[in-house]
C-alpha cells in the first residue's frame, strides 16, 4: 500500500530527538498492527531517498496520522531533512512492514526491550495492551542519560495506573535515583533478572548491537527463536534492509506520485 503524506506537526522531545506527525493526503485511516514500521520516501536536493520509521502513535492509533520518532544522526540525509522540516513537507510511504507485534497467543510474561527511539513501536503497543488483560509486561528502556528519557510522563503514569506493567529505565551514563531506574545497559539488567523461557516472550527493538546482545543472551538461556521477536534499526545503507527494498515498478509509482504532488 502506498500513501501520500504531508507533515502536520513537529515536536522536539529532547536535543537529539523529534516527533513528527504526518497526515495522509486524503485523511485515509491507517491499517497496521501496533509495532509495525513504514518505509518513507522523501525528496531533497539530491533527489528521492528512502528510510524506515516505526509508527509511534500514542493518542490516535488508527486515524489519518503517522507519528514517527526520529533520532539525529551526524551527517545523516534524513536527519538533515527532518530536523529542518516545516509543516507541509511531502512524503510517500509503503507499508506497513515488520513482525514486531504482539504475539497471537498471550504469554504469561511479556518483555519489551528498547534503546533510544526503539521505544517508539511500544507506544501503540502499550495503548493496545490496556484492553488485553496481560498478566505481566516489563519495559526495559535503555538511554544514556535522563534527558533521553522520552515519553517520561506517559510511561511513568502508565506504570502507576497499570499494575501489570513494570517500567525499568536503564541509564548507562548516570547514577540511578528513582525506584524504576537502573545504572547500566538493558543487557546488564536482563542478566540480573535471569528470565525463564517458560511462558515468556520478548520484543526487542533499536540499536543493532543491543538487539544482537539480547538475542545471544536469550538463546544461550534456551529461549527458542519464535520467543524473541526483534527489529534492528539498521542504517539505510546496510544490506540487511534489502528485504524491504522496493521493486522498480513501485519506485516509478512513488516518483510519479511525488511529482504529481509537488
Ligand atoms: C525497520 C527499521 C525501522 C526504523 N525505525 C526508526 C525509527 O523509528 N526512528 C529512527 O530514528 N530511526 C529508525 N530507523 C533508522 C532510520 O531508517 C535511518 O537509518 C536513520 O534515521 C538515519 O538516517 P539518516 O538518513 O539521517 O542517516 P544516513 O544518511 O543513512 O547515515 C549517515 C551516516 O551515519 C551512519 N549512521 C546512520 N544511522 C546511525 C546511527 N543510528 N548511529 C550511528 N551511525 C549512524 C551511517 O552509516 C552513515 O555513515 C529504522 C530503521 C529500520 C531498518
Amino acid at each position: 500500500m502506498i500513501l501520500k503524506l504531508k507533515l502536520k506537526r513537529v515536536r522536539q522531545l529532547c536535543e537529539s530527538t523529534r516527533e513528527l506527525r504526518f497526515e495522509t493526503s486524503d485523511r485515509k485511516n491507517l491499517d497496521y498492527e501496533a509495532g509495525q514500521f513504514y518505509r518513507f520516501s522523501f525528496e531533497d536536493n539530491e533527489g528521492l531517498f528512502q528510510r524506515s520509521y516505526s509508527l509511534g502513535n500514542l493518542d490516535d492509533l488508527y486515524g489519518p496520522y503517522l507519528d514517527i520518532v526520529v533520532s539525529k544522526v551526524d551527517g545523516g540525509r534524513a536527519t538533515q531533512l527532518l530536523f529542518n522540516a516545516e509543516p507541509g513537507l511531502k512524503a510517500t510511504v509503503t507499508g506497513p512492514h515488520g513482525r514486531l507485534v504482539l504475539p497471537a497467543d498471550k504469554p504469561r510474561h511479556l518483555f519489551l526491550v528498547a534503546t533510544s527511539v526503539g521505544v517508539a513501536p511500544y507506544l501503540p503497543i502499550l495503548q493496545k495492551l490496556k484492553n488485553e488483560a496481560y498478566e505481566r509486561v516489563d519495559l526495559f528502556f535503555g538511554v544514556r542519560n535522563r534527558e533521553e528519557f522520552i515519553y517520561r510522563e506517559f510511561l511513568t503514569k502508565y506504570a502507576e495506573n497499570h499494575s501489570f506493567f513494570n517500567l525499568k529505565l536503564c541509564i548507562s551514563r548516570e547514577d540511578a535515583k528513582e525506584e524504576y531506574e537502573h545504572r547500566g545497559y538493558v543487557t546488564d539488567l536482563l542478566k540480573k533478572e535471569d528470565p525463564s523461557p517458560e511462558g515468556t516472550i520478548f520484543l526487542v527493538c533499536g540499536n543493532p548491537k543491543m538487539v544482537e546482545d539480547v538475542w545471544s543472551y536469550l538463546t544461550s538461556k534456551k529461549f527458542g527463536g519464535p520467543q524473541v521477536i526483534t527489529e534492528k534499526y539498521v542504517f539505510a545503507r546496510d544490506k540487511t534492509v534489502a528485504s524491504t527494498k522496493l521493486t522498480e515498478a513501485q519506485k516509478k509509482l512513488i516518483e510519479e506520485e511525488l511529482q504529481k504532488y509537488s
